[in-house]
């Protein structure tokens, strides 16, 4: 009899894939012990999009959510996602902040890191791996799955070596968009069982429909863990159901040896959970999509399109863009479609089938993206497209976090003057999240409200349910379900039709002010970049539209802004 060990998501994948990443830690609390009592390997319960979440829209501490729990369970090891070089953020941060978060993170009570870099560039992975080695912490190298003309089998056994050699203790194979048949997972879970002495872990997402007969088929291979979610929140965008799975390999040569009646007490709990929370949840994440095996696209980014191109009133433009999405992701050189490449690729086709030109608009991720300085892409970025966006300018061959100056005493410094830090921990909050975090450490955020679920669905229509995004494999568009629909795409941001006013700039998207580059009363040139936009955790330049003076600005660094909204006026 093999026993299999189960990671339990409910606490952070499972969430972040079905309901946008808002459960509340008092709502983790009550059922914590519970679960503690259940024998799973670990209960994956932080990073990810919690961090991000936690303080933009809970107005909550995640390392207080982290000290909690871990009084709660004390025989479960907890587990986070930690994504390499950028920790729970979108960027690569320097070294001093790198090494900082992982040892808060063990010392606050994460017990087993999951460590992955979007593009498998082990360059980004290597010193958080070290780092959480160095505290004692079980480390888990991750494979990002994908399918591509460049990703074959012997590739993923090799970097599952160069992931010993820098002695993880296992490795997971990190399918987010459910790809993996159950021949492929048969084949790699087989080979690297022999290749290599790691514990092997397989982590789907149920988009794709095939997900439980690609578990059973790992379980036939000789898998070690399986990542599932509790029944309520399990399926669709989320992992496989933990009760099904225990009770699938029951007489079989496989055992969880996990108790079925315990599980059905826990589940009770999150069928409230599911409840309260219900008005989150899109449809589009619930179901099974099997166009994500030809778009590679997980459904919640799929989600995503549709209620962009709605806000443009381009719905019918829908297949292009979901067609331009391998074509973009072939020309930046096959990257895995996970956070941040996802935000990155997935936009990119937006903005390309909207523009009417190809790459004429392109975020400053894209340009980075381009110079190297997210890693080395799996295979070279079409020469072509990167003239078109970069020029001549020469790409990286550095480890892209080398180029990066150290930042921690900075941000304490600073964040003691503004008197905000209180603890240790505020420094990393403030360094990692330096547009939002200050407002919440201030004491100024405020929760948002749970939202409702609609009373009436239409499903014909689709019109409530399309305006909450909803991520699937979480790390990707995880984060945004608002209801002014946060991060709709325009064709051109000089030519917004809203910007009626003489001299008016707009903003072509949802999304928050970043950066202001100018004042009033400030000479400006036509194509002058006037202020930053993030959407979607992209960095959207905003360019003057004629040449003058600022006569009038509205906003301030941090405001929200919505699509066509008028930002300032030059006369
Ligand atoms: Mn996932």
């Amino acid at each position: 009899m093999k026993k299999i060990k189960i990671i339990e998501t409910a606490f952070r994948d499972a969430h972040q894939s079905l309901l946008a990443t808002r459960m509340r830690t008092r709502d983790m609390l009550p059922i914590a012990e519970k679960m503690d009592k259940v024998g799973f390997f670990s209960l994956e319960a932080w990073g990810g999009a919690t961090f991000d979440t936690c303080i933009r829209y809970l107005n909550e501490d995640p390392w207080e959510r982290l000290v909690e729990l871990k009084d709660l369970v004390k025989k479960t090891p907890l587990q986070m996602l930690l994504r390499g070089q950028n920790l729970v953020g979108y960027k690569h941060y320097p070294d001093d902040v790198v090494r900082n978060f992982v040892e808060k993170s063990y010392e606050n009570g994460i017990d087993v890191f999951r460590i992955f870099d979007a593009l498998n560039d082990i360059r980004n992975m290597e010193l958080s791996i070290k780092v959480a080695k160095e505290q004692g912490a079980h480390v888990q190298g991750t494979i990002s799955y994908t399918t591509s003309p460049v990703h074959a089998l012997k590739k993923y056994v090799e970097f599952a070596k160069e992931l010993e050699s820098l002695e993880c203790d296992s490795v997971v194979i990190k399918d987010m968009a459910g790809l993996i048949s159950p021949q492929d997972t048969y084949e790699i879970v087989t080979t690297l069982k022999e290749e290599t002495d790691l514990l092997i872990n397989l982590h789907c997402h149920c988009t794709s429909g095939m997900t439980p007969m690609s578990y059973y088929a790992a379980c036939q291979a000789g898998i070690d863990l399986l990542d599932t979610a509790i029944s309520p929140l399990s399926g669709g965008a989320s992992q496989p159901p933990t009760e099904s799975m225990v009770a699938a390999l029951e007489g079989s040569p496989y055992s969880t040896e996990l108790d079925l009646v315990l599980l059905s007490e826990i589940k009770k709990y999150f069928e409230d959970i599911r409840k309260k929370y219900s008005g989150l949840i899109d449809p589009i994440s619930e179901k099974i999509d099997t166009d994500v095996l030809l778009y590679q696209i997980p459904g919640g980014m799929l989600s995503n399109f549709v209620s962009q191109l709605k806000e443009q009133n381009a719905l019918d433009r829908y297949k292009e863009v979901l067609n331009e999405v391998p074509k973009v992701r072939a020309e930046l050189g096959y990257p895995p479609l996970v956070t941040p490449t996802s935000q990155i690729v997935g936009i990119q086709a937006v903005m390309n089938v909207l523009g009417g030109e190809r790459y004429k608009n392109v975020s400053k991720e894209v340009k980075d993206y381009i110079k190297g300085f997210y890693g080395l892409p799996p295979a070279p970025v079409n020469s072509a497209v990167a003239k078109k966006i970069i020029g001549n300018i020469e790409i990286i061959d550095c480890r892209p976090a080398d180029l990066l100056e150290p930042e921690l005493e900075k941000f304490r410094s600073k964040g003691e003057k503004m008197g905000i830090i209180k603890k240790d921990e505020d420094v990393l909050t403030y360094a990692l999240y330096p547009a939002i975090a200050p407002k919440f450490l201030k004491g100024e955020a405020v929760e948002e409200p749970i939202e409702k679920a609609p009373e009436v669905e239409n499903t014909n229509t689709g019109a409530l349910p399309t305006e909450y995004n909803v991520e699937v494999d979480g790390e990707l568009f995880d984060v945004k379900v608002i209801p002014t629909g946060y991060m709709e795409i325009e064709s051109d941001s000089t030519k917004a039709p809203t910007g009626s006013v003489p001299g008016g700039v707009t903003s072509s998207m949802q999304g928050m002010i970043l950066k202001l580059k100018v004042a009033q009363d400030d000479k400006v040139k036509e194509g002058d970049i006037v202020a930053v936009l993030e959407a979607m955790k992209m960095e959207n330049d905003i360019h003057a539209s004629i040449s003058g003076i600022i006569q009038d600005i509205f906003i301030e660094e941090g405001d929200t802004v919505s699509a066509g909204e008028i930002l300032m006026i030059i006369k």
